[in-house]
């Protein structure tokens, strides 16, 4: 790709050379020197803007206004680029047009690098860019796509006049794009029917001998097959190089949760410690516990027991939710010696872990209840676990079954598991949320489960009672989904989360 372009946008300059267009196919690799604050903040904002990519990707259709709306803002709050702007000036939002085209470079070579790692992420990765592109170069004004394709040589063949005489009432009557009057006027390219499937199955264009024939304002189809197909390609070479990059001891770190990375509130803050009592926690599990929760917590009552993924997962959450230490080791205790496991066994074996997990043992570390993205992404469960997301985990049938006993509507399930289909895990929980509650539109980006827990409070009058936390709320590197949030300035990052060292503390049994 050649970022270098004779006719630029930005006023001329050393500087302003690598960005000729607002718009980029990521064909080389920054090669300057970044702060690490600059690094992790670039990289959560882009993650921010994915996450509201898939959101309203899924909320809206995508040619409606209000997408065209809220991800306009969301581009411009993160400070991305979008239009082509004549100057390199400071906009509103701060920083200038060269600052927002290198941010939108080096953050999108940073999450490549977070996002090659599994077929998952990689998958997930590509659809937004792809879905972010598409809304990008549609809203280019012609001539600045017609810039857009010369400086990255995308050279696709055009037809002649003579030609588009001969094709006029063809091509006419095969795409809404060209008029009688304008098809001598305007470019139509021919290019190969694979490399433009999407045309084709919406019987858009015109197709004869193995080419279709595309107007200019359709040309996007085929830029964007070129654009997943490098991608697709980069991340698979990214995904080789890993072990080098993973090897620099300041990176990895960062990698690893930036893949996993939450963008919301800071659920290790513990504001509503003690406002829960035991008792209360039956009927919240089925009133305000997002489905995980009510899974593990049902499965604690019936078996006694919960493996060590299910106690992390759930101890954590509990914890978050405000149960204190004390609370904790009577209710594991008092659910545990109902099973196989006597009060001695229990505080020589538990009650460490437990301890451990209120950080008053070992590290003292006060340890982060699990975002969604963390239980979505790793330890998947396996025969007797309880742990995961249902969403994610569950067979569909089984997961249809639990949905109804719920007394979710049958429509309401199958609205849930289209979601789940389009791998749209967070949203279906939000859908049920949605269903549960009565509600049309939960008004929140779902990230986490203690956060689903608070907006539910907050919406049946509990919210008195279990205030959110006040933690960072900017980006933070805990393991967590990178999900849309209220868009936050860029923050000092905390620590990584804390929850590898405890779980060796948590035995099977
Ligand atoms: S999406 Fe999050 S809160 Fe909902 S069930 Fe899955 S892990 Fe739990």
């Amino acid at each position: 790709m050649q970022f270098l372009g004779r006719r630029k946008k930005l006023e001329a300059g050393p500087r302003t050379e690598l960005y000729g267009h607002c718009l980029q196919l990521y064909g080389q690799p920054p090669t300057e020197n970044i702060s690490l604050h600059e690094f992790e903040t670039f990289a959560v904002d882009r993650l921010k803007l994915l996450k509201t990519v898939e959101n309203l990707g899924v909320s809206y259709l995508k040619t409606s206004d209000q997408y065209s709306k809220k991800l306009d803002t969301e581009i411009s709050t993160l400070q991305f680029p979008y239009r082509a702007y004549a100057e390199d000036k400071k906009t509103k939002t701060g920083a200038s047009e060269y600052e927002k085209r290198r941010k939108d470079h080096i953050s999108h070579f940073i999450l490549r690098l977070a996002y090659c790692q599994t077929e998952d992420l990689r998958r997930w990765f590509i659809q937004q860019e792809i879905d972010l592109f598409r809304y990008r170069f549609n809203n280019l004004p012609s001539k600045s796509k017609t810039e857009f394709l010369h400086q990255n040589n995308l050279h696709y063949d055009t037809i002649s006049k003579e030609e588009k005489i001969s094709l006029k009432e063809k091509l006419v009557s095969s795409s809404y794009a060209v008029s009688g009057i304008t098809v001598e006027e305007q470019d139509i390219y021919k290019v190969p029917f694979q490399e433009a499937l999407d045309l084709v199955r919406s019987r858009r264009v015109y197709l004869k001998a193995g080419y279709v024939y595309i107007p200019h304002q359709d040309i996007i189809t085929i830029v964007l097959n070129d654009f997943r197909t490098r991608l697709s390609k980069a991340l698979a070479l990214t995904a080789r190089s890993l072990p080098v990059v993973q090897s620099d001891e300041r990176l990895q770190p960062l990698l690893s949760h930036l893949s996993h990375a939450y963008v919301g509130q800071d659920y290790s803050i513990q504001k509503n410690i003690g406002k829960i009592s035991l008792e209360q926690i039956d009927p919240l599990s089925s009133r305000s516990f997002p489905l995980c929760m009510r899974q593990l917590h049902r499965a604690l009552r019936e078996s006694h027991h919960l493996r060590h993924g299910g106690r992390m997962q759930y101890g954590l959450f509990l914890k978050g939710i405000g149960l204190t230490l004390e609370q904790a080791l009577q209710f594991w205790r008092s659910e545990f010696v109902k099973g196989k496991v006597d009060t001695d066994k229990f505080d020589k074996a538990y009650a460490y872990s437990i301890r451990h997990m209120f950080g008053k043992e070992g590290k003292r570390t006060d340890y982060t209840p699990y975002s969604c993205m963390k239980v979505i992404l790793s330890n998947a469960p396996s025969q007797g676990d309880h742990h995961g997301c249902p969403f994610r985990h569950s067979d569909p049938e089984l997961l249809k079954q639990k949905l109804l006993s719920y007394k979710v509507s049958p429509s309401g399930v199958n609205q849930i598991l289209e979601l789940v289909k389009g791998m749209h895990f967070q949203l279906a929980c939000q859908k049920y949320f949605e269903l549960t509650h009565n509600i049309e539109d939960s008004g929140f980006s779902l990230n986490h489960p203690n956060e689903y827990f608070l907006e539910s409070q907050k919406l049946l009058g509990g919210g008195r009672e279990v205030d959110p936390p006040k933690g960072p709320s900017a980006p933070r590197p805990t393991a967590g989904p990178p999900q849309a949030q209220a868009p936050q300035a860029p923050a000092p990052q905390a620590p990584p989360e804390k929850t590898e060292d405890l779980e060796c503390f948590f035995m099977d049994g």
